[in-house]
């Protein structure tokens, strides 16, 4: 993809430099609706709303767009700033719709007197059988020719609470002959005796979404309302609205295409119903694509941030395949973490020939920056090494080339220390093998080997006795399928998607102030730092850590 060339938005804010429209600057907004936690489809608006007004040395604004009490909470609000500045973003205003509640009903009074705006008191029932389809026009509502006086006073009394939830609603005086439904005297105000989370009870009548949004829009000098493209046929109310009422300042509403994200749902409806059902571990679980659950993971800002400029900005409908965000996440990481040795399955090796106590041995904490410096490794006679790196029998494997592993009588290099040998193996009543005796050849240590010894590879280990004991949740695909269905959300759910083992990591990793690790020849690992919750199969108060991303693609 080509991310030097300019998007059709950038393309137009130059357009409208050249023509001398921008006198005050770029101005945007992002204006989230309070109702849930922000998902990484939310992160392209950001990073498009926050990125141009940057670019251009505009500003941006925070509003929340806060008009339906009953799925709001003060709570989402926070998470929302919490996650904006997290992804690296700063507002100049923080501003709620709620904040022009009074404007706004000035405004509707305006519409009324103007005879643009009537009260209806149809039932909603009435009201969605008038209103045509898209092959028939609507009917005109009965009410629609009361006198100017009538509605003002009704509208009056809608707004001091005289009237019950959806006994009247303020409608505009529009067509109900036009083709596009959203201009069929759409509402703009509906009774609602809901306390709000901001305004508590000073209004029982709420204000719909086309009516709130441009008018903010206007009121804040937005310069270019970005909006995904559900909401293109919803523009010409946009204009209406800005045309008919007394506002002095008409923001172009501009639509983009919404991000699709393969495997998952980017829908605050939808992600609500997981966490409600309690299918995963609230909003921040790591299998969600909010953005909470991808910083729990793991996830760094730049990689979403490299992401969203990735994926670009277009008119065209996309699904975005998950291996794109994975890559943009290795592709940080692979600079920024630095790596240790965890071992996810751990296998006992004892080392039959370690006649002293435990030595410290280093390696460097990221190969190829020096600058990350060392860090000690404690070795001893009683080492864990990852079960898949033992074979009892290669052969079986049916491998294309030569086992690169252990295997009995076969050598291994363990990383950063010394060659050893597995001589015999203990298995256990199932079978299963669950401890190599191996022997170690002093002579072999890294760096200053004079063995000449051929090992089959390298693996990684942690010593039994320094080791510390931590979960490692590992994540599948949420869903079984790349495009779950709404209506089949729970079919589509992948049960396996949380996979947990107990292993260990080596003490330097638990020391390090930093979250993030490479596990060496494992992936990227990323310490919870959420309080320790045991989970069903796990131990009290073990640490935990979360798998961001494996190491290749496909893993
Ligand atoms: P949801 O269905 O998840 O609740 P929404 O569009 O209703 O999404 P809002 O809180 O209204 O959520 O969204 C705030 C802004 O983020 C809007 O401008 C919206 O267009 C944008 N946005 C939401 N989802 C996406 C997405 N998947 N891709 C790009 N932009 C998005
Ligand atoms: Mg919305």
């Amino acid at each position: 993809m080509d991310t030097d060339a300019k998007d059709f938005i950038r393309q137009r804010i130059e357009q409208d430099q050249r023509e001398d429209k921008l006198p005050c600057g770029v101005v945007t907004r992002f204006p989230p609706e309070p109702n849930g936690y922000l998902h990484i489809g939310h992160a392209k608006s950001i990073c498009l709303n926050f990125g141009v007004a940057k670019e251009f040395g505009g500003q941006t604004f925070l509003r929340f767009d806060d008009t339906n009490p009953i799925k709001e909470s003060e709570d989402y609000v926070a998470a929302i700033q919490a996650d904006v500045a997290w992804l690296g973003f700063e507002w100049s205003s923080l501003t709620h719709a709620s904040d022009y509640f009074e404007e706004l009903y000035k405004f509707a009074n305006d519409l009324i007197s103007a005879d643009k705006a009537f009260v209806c008191s149809m039932t909603a029932q009435q009201m969605h059988d008038s209103r045509g389809s898209l092959t028939e026009p609507g009917t005109n509502s009965p009410y629609r020719d009361r006198s100017v006086s009538d509605n003002l006073d009704l509208f009056a009394r809608m707004r001091a609470g005289v009237f019950g939830d959806g006994e009247h609603v303020l409608r505009a005086k529009i067509d109900m002959s036009s083709p596009n439904i959203n201009m069929r005297d759409p509402v703009l105000y509906r009774i609602r005796h809901v306390t709000h989370q901001r305004t508590g009870d000073d209004w029982c009548i709420y204000p719909m979404y086309d009516f709130t949004h441009c008018i903010c829009d206007a009121l804040e000098g937005i310069t270019h309302s970005l909006c995904t493209l559900e909401f293109e046929d919803h523009r010409p109310l946009y204009d209406w609205v800005l045309d008919n009422a007394n506002v002095n300042f008409h923001p172009p509403q501009i639509e983009f295409s919404r991000l699709g994200l393969e495997y998952t749902v980017l829908s605050k409806r939808l992600l609500n119903r997981l966490v409600e059902e309690k299918l995963v571990d609230g909003w921040d679980d790591p299998r969600m694509p909010t953005i909470a659950g991808l910083r729990r993971r793991g996830v760094t800002a730049a990689a979403i941030r490299d992401f969203c400029s990735r994926i670009g900005v277009t008119k065209q409908d996309n699904q975005v395949e998950m291996n794109l965000l994975e890559f943009c996440i290795r592709r940080d990481l692979e600079a920024s973490a630095r790596r240790g040795m965890g071992v996810v399955k751990p296998l006992l090796v004892t080392l039959t020939n370690w006649r002293s106590d435990a030595v410290v041995l280093q390696g460097p904490w990221h190969a190829r920056n020096e600058s990350m410096g060392k860090r000690d490794l404690p070795f001893s006679g009683s080492l864990y090494i990852e079960r898949d790196d033992f074979a009892l029998d290669p052969a079986v494997l049916d491998l294309p080339g030569k086992w690169k592993r252990l295997a009995p009588g076969e050598m291994v290099r363990l990383r950063y220390a010394f060659i050893i040998r597995c001589d015999e193996y203990v298995i256990d009543n199932n079978g299963d093998v669950i401890e190599l005796k191996c022997t170690y050849f002093p002579e072999s240590r890294s760096g200053q080997d004079s063995s000449g010894l051929k090992p089959n590879g390298v693996v990684h280990w942690v010593s039994a006795g320094h080791a510390v004991p931590v979960e490692i949740r590992s994540y599948q695909r949420l869903f079984n399928s790349p495009s779950p269905s709404s209506t089949s959300l729970l079919e589509d759910l992948n049960p396996q998607s949380l996979l947990i083992d107990h292993g260990f990591v080596e003490p330097a990793i638990m020391a390090h102030e930093d979250t993030r690790f490479q596990f060496e020849r494992q992936g990227y690992y990323c310490k919870d730092d959420s309080p320790p919750t045991a989970s069903k199969q796990g131990q009290p108060n073990q640490a935990v850590f979360n798998k961001t991303v494996s190491l290749r693609e496909g893993f």
